[in-house]
């Protein structure tokens, strides 16, 4: 598979992290906002205060999070502690009744979608509303009003699990088809080989990690006499020959970077220590295609192969390559040929 590809919950973690550390910047600064402008006209305890700076290590927490799993501690402790410095509010400035269900409503349905599991988003809306219940402790005066407010909560808790399912289920889809068009991009359709574009990603990450220079090495394979095959057996055959010679290479190419690049091309860039070891590379590949009798057809390829030069460009070490794969053609085919060294103009 492509090296750029993540997990569900790597990608998940990404997209919500920062989601999550500005919604809960954003409730801090509530919290600040509502304590400060209570304060401001009645005495009110220094304790809320202290709840608004739990509040914001919890926000702090969030953003130094590695993973989703902390991601949940951390919001369930900021919306905790939102939900302590709300509720003694409300009991501080006097009618606590009143905000109880609006404060917890606030708290635990918006946030319900930034969750990675519904187990996530119902453990959340219970914390809020068990915290809320602690700090107000309500006692309603009719029975009703109780019945009322509890079937809201458990109707509450109900719609943030579910709005949590439908968005990880949404998350699921877009991750699963990313995944899909990803390895369209990046595979040869018939052969199911990695196609020009990966090798050349490949290649590229390659180039720029390499700390120590570990000679590298271009090897440009082409099947011999394939227009042959179309013209006497038909495409279905010539296809089923490019699938199988192309397993036959894959097999042989020792798990360096390997792709069909063309329609009967392919191609390796590996790192070896030395010119003889690229060499026993290229001769194993034009034997093994040369000994399997793919269909009674007698097959062979023919290789260009190519040393980068220090300050060579890839344009430049592909293009020798090729030159020495035409060398091999003219030369006889079924062989490979090491190519010319570069003349670096200056
Ligand atoms: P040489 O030995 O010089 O390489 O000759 P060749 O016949 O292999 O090469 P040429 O370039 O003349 O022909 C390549 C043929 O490959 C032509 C094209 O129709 C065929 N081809 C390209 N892609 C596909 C494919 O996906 N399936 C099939 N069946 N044929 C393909
Ligand atoms: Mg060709
Ligand atoms: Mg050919």
């Amino acid at each position: 598979m492509h090296g750029t590809e993540e997990s569900l919950e790597q990608k998940t973690f990404a997209q919500l992290r920062p989601l999550k550390v500005s919604s809960e910047i954003l409730a801090v600064a509530i919290c600040l906002l509502v304590v400060t402008l209570a304060s401001a006209s009645q005495a009110i305890s220094p304790w809320l205060y202290g709840y608004c700076a739990a509040a914001g290590v919890a926000c702090y927490l969030t953003f130094r999070a590695r993973t989703t799993w902390h991601l949940w501690l951390t919001g369930l402790l900021l919306l905790c502690t939102c939900s302590a410095c709300l509720g003694a509010l409300a009991n501080a400035i006097g009618n606590p009744l009143v905000w109880f269900l609006p404060i917890g409503l606030v708290l635990s349905l918006p946030s319900s979608a930034m969750h990675v599991h519904p187990a996530h988003a119902l453990s959340t809306g219970i914390a809020i509303w068990g915290t809320l219940f602690y700090v107000i402790s309500p006692e309603f005066e009719r029975p009703l009003d109780h019945a009322l407010t509890l079937i809201l909560i458990v109707a509450s808790l109900l719609v943030a699990t579910l709005v949590c399912a439908t968005f990880c289920r949404i998350r699921k889809d877009v991750f699963d088809l990313q995944r899909q068009l990803h390895g369209m991009a990046y595979t040869d359709t018939l052969t199911g080989l990695p196609n020009r574009r990966a090798f050349m990603e490949r290649l590229t990450t390659t180039l720029a990690g390499r700390a120590v220079p570990v000679p590298l090495f271009f090897l440009m394979l082409d099947i011999d006499d394939f227009k042959k095959i179309n013209d006497g057996f038909g495409h279905d055959v010539g296809d089923r020959v490019l699938v199988e010679v192309g397993r036959q290479l894959q097999d042989h190419s020792q798990g360096h970077n390997f792709a069909r690049v063309g329609g009967e091309e392919f191609a390796i860039a590996a790192q070896l220590p030395d010119v003889a070891a690229a060499q026993a590379l290229a001769r194993s590949l034009v034997d093994a295609v040369h000994s399997s009798q793919l269909y009674g057809l007698t097959l062979s390829i023919s290789v260009g192969l190519a040393r980068l030069e220090p300050g060579e460009s890839m344009v430049s070490l592909m293009r020798r390559a090729d030159l020495a794969l035409y060398d091999a053609k003219s030369e006889g085919k079924n062989r490979y040929v090491m190519a010319q060294q570069v003349v670096l103009s200056v």
